[in-house]
């Protein structure tokens, strides 16, 4: 094979003794990635990752695309293997990286030696091809400080590698590597982006949807759905727990005082969301919400949700400006699905003068007519699961 990518892995290497588990997660991960790119053979050695083809009908376009998407990865280059040959290494700079050569100003290379009988030192490698280039292109400066361009070779057991600088890669941790948490996901801009966040710190994750048939429609879950399958390049393979909420809604419509709705059906979203995640053994709730963005979203109406759960309640976007959580909708793809118009369970009998502060022991009174266990698990009873 003549082409592999090399990932560059971000903070797992500081993590002293658990190395180890992270590389094999994160291995794991990229196997599962690459599951429908062809047939490559992984391993790691020195805080680099690295992906060779083992056969010519491999995509290495579709596979650098999968890898710039997987957490614990700060770093994606594709390198040209070439004979172990100081000729050999130059030619393949020259046509490999004619491109990157011709554009940039100032530039050095640089040479790992993994295989010590080759007959030249890293230094001596890197001065022999650094002035050859220098020559053979007059745009080139050499600057070995602070370079624009990093030509790097690396010598290997059976063949060289020439590649330019890495590309940057997602960042984060190996997903799986924190637990499991459940992810609330709406057909809104900052569920995505608050699930994506979470399962950037190395946690795997299940999305929880409430769906409002017939007042919301079948295309309103047909784009949550789709938002979900955005998000699996990032997050895995994903459950999405589809729970029908209408009976709860007419219930709460009928028995709680109007300014309440909102509030005490959240309240209903968090018990079944938590049952969801012990059924999964999740650790913890992820939603999208923040902070003064809507009625439902001061620190009391907070309060007054979370209080309904023991699990902890991780609101990623809660600092954030719109404009900040658009700007990562943007980024990993989910913002062009997010603005389509269809109706989520939240606007569904949205009260006209929602309570802003609600204090707690009066959504208490107010839910106590219910018969709040009973509801709860007819809902997750009837939960319909689609695997993704
Ligand atoms: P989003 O853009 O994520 O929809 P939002 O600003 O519209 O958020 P709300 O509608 O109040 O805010 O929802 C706050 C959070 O509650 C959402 O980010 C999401 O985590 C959760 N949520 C809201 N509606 C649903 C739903 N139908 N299914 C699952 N989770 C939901
Ligand atoms: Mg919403």
């Amino acid at each position: 094979m003549n082409e592999m990518i090399l990932l560059k892995l971000g903070e797992m290497v500081l993590k002293g003794l658990n190395r180890r588990s992270f590389e094999d997660k994160l291995q794991a991960n990229i196997h599962r990635r690459l599951n429908n790119l062809g047939q490559f053979r992984v391993y790691t050695r020195q805080s680099t990752t690295y992906v060779e083809p083992m056969r010519e009908d491999c995509d290495m376009d579709g596979a650098c695309e999968a890898m710039k998407k997987v957490f614990g990865v700060v770093g994606v280059a594709r390198a040209r293997a070439c004979e172990k040959d100081k000729d050999a290494i130059l030619a393949a700079c020259k046509e490999y990286l004619d491109e990157p050569l011709r554009t940039a100003s100032t530039f050095k290379v640089e040479t790992k030696r993994a295989d010590k009988t080759f007959p030249m030192t890293s230094i001596q490698t890197s001065q022999y091809v650094g002035g050859e280039l220098d020559e053979a292109y007059p745009n080139l400066q050499v600057d070995v400080h602070n370079p624009k361009l990093t030509v790097h070779v690396e010598i290997r057991d059976y063949a060289a590698f020439v590649y330019a600088d890495a590309e940057p890669g997602a960042g984060g941790l190996p997903v799986g590597i924190n637990g499991r948490a459940v992810s609330l996901l709406s057909g809104g801009i900052d569920s995505p982006v608050s699930s994506y966040m979470i399962a950037k710190r190395g946690v795997a994750l299940e999305m929880v949807h409430f769906f409002s048939y017939p007042y919301t429609s079948p295309e309103a879950k047909e784009k949550v759905l789709d938002l979900a399958r955005l998000l699996v390049p990032w997050c895995g393979h994903l459950t999405v727990h589809v729970v029908p909420f209408t009976k709860i809604q007419e219930e709460l419509r009928r028995s709680c005082p109007e300014e309440l709705f909102t509030i005490i059906m959240r309240r209903f979203m968090m018990r079944i969301s938590e049952a969801v995640a012990q059924r999964i053994g999740a650790h913890a709730l992820v939603t999208g919400e923040c902070l003064g963005q809507v009625a439902s979203q001061t620190m009391e109406a907070m309060n007054a949700t979370g209080a309904v759960v023991s699990l902890p309640v991780l609101r990623p976007c809660v600092g954030m400006d719109k404009e900040e959580i658009v700007q990562i909708a943007r980024k990993i793809g989910t913002y062009d699905t997010s603005i389509l118009p269809y109706e989520d369970c939240c606007t569904v009998f949205t009260p006209r003068h929602p309570r802003l502060r609600p204090r707690l022991d009066e959504v208490e009174l107010a839910e106590e007519k219910l018969d709040i266990e009973a509801m709860v698990k007819d809902a997750v009873d009837n939960i319909e699961r689609i695997h993704l």
